[in-house]
This record gives structure tokens, sequence and C-alpha cells, in this order.
């Protein structure tokens, strides 16, 4: 089991530890031909539109929709998540638009620019410690989509078949559990393609 993780900007290094104590091979991906031969792909936090531009300038916005289209999980964590929607609101255009939801970016506001509750994940966890940093939240999804977290009314992690995508920020604390649900859907991903 060999994932990405893309390395364009963010939390990269706390990805790639995360995925091998969860048990997978993990790699940077930095360039469209690294994506060869992976299993699943995880997209950092950071910030959208800067991570969007350069996924567009080095040729990897189209390979990663390839993957995505050949049944290869992804998952994306704060930027990740936006950069997986489908809509953003009041932007024109999304980044890879591979995920039926409306994402709201900064949503949170000032007063809870960055903060860390404990929220239930379903099919993951009880009492998952949720890092929230200028987090999106998730405004509406399409019929596909499960939401797996919510705080209030906002969503704040989905899963649609193999993507799967979270707000905050699971590779900054100790818990893997995040992860390993993710490594999880790349196994069942990759027995279904063999
Ligand atoms: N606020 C960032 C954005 O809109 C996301 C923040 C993050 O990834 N921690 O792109």
């Amino acid at each position: 089991m060999k994932i990405g993780v893309l390395a364009l900007q963010g939390a990269v290094r706390e990805h790639l530890r995360m995925l091998e104590r969860a048990g997978a091979e993990a790699t940077a991906v930095k360039r469209p031909e690294q994506l060869a031969g992976l299993d699943g792909l995880v997209i950092p936090g950071g910030e959208s539109t800067t991570i969007g531009k350069l996924m567009h300038q080095y040729g990897l916005s189209e390979p990663i929709r390839e993957m995505a289209a050949s049944g290869k999980p992804l998952f994306g964590t704060c930027a990740g998540l936006i950069l997986l929607a489908k809509r953003i609101e009041g932007a024109e255009s999304a980044h890879l638009a591979l995920m039926d939801i409306t994402v709201r970016r900064n949503a949170f506001g000032r007063q809870r620019e960055s903060f860390e509750t404990d929220l239930p994940v379903a099919g993951v966890a009880d009492d998952f410690r949720a890092v929230f940093i200028r987090a999106p939240y998730i405004t509406e999804v399409g019929p596909g989509v499960d939401v797996l977290a919510r705080i209030d009314d906002k969503i704040v992690a989905a899963r649609q078949g193999h993507l799967l995508a979270s707000a905050f920020h699971p590779e900054l604390t100790e818990d893997v559990r995040m992860h390993a649900f993710f490594v999880e859907m790349v196994r069942e991903a990759s027995a279904v393609r063999v």
C-alpha cells in the first residue's frame, strides 16, 4: 500500500508520518510522474488558492483527476477539502471539482479562527481531537455524500465513495484513527482493482 502526500505546501511531513503509523508506505509528491504506482493520495492543508495554482502549474491537476477517476482514494484536509470540492461559495470555479460538496472558506470567522474540539466522526472515533486552523466547512452535500462529522449544523467531515475530506487537521494530533480509516479505504479500493 503506497500513498502519496501532495507536497506543494502545508503539513506534508506530519501526514507522511501518520500514514506510516497507520501501516502504509508514504511518499511526498511534487511532480506528476511521482503519482505513478500510488494507491491513494492525501492533499494537505495550507492555502487553497496557492496550492490550486501550483497544482495547475506543475501539471498535477489532470493526473490527480485521472487517479480519482480510476477509483484510487483521495483524502483532502482543510485546504485539501476545498481543492476536492465541486463548489466554492463566492468563487466562479473550483479546483479538482471531484466531490459533490459546497464549501465556505475561512468559515468559522475571526472569533474562532483556530480552535480544537473533540468530535464524534462516524466510523472513525467517538472523540476525535479536531484541530481547526482558518478552516472551511461544508454547507451542502449531494446525494452520494455521507456526512461523517458536524459542529452544530456545520459539516466538517464527509465521504463520497473513495473521496474523504475533513475541515480539520488530523495530522496535527497524535490520533492515528482518521489516517487508519483512509488507509483502509485505500486497501479496499486496491483489492477491488486487482
Ligand atoms: N483558509 C485556508 C484556505 O481557504 C485553509 C486553511 C488550512 O488549510 N488550514 O485555503
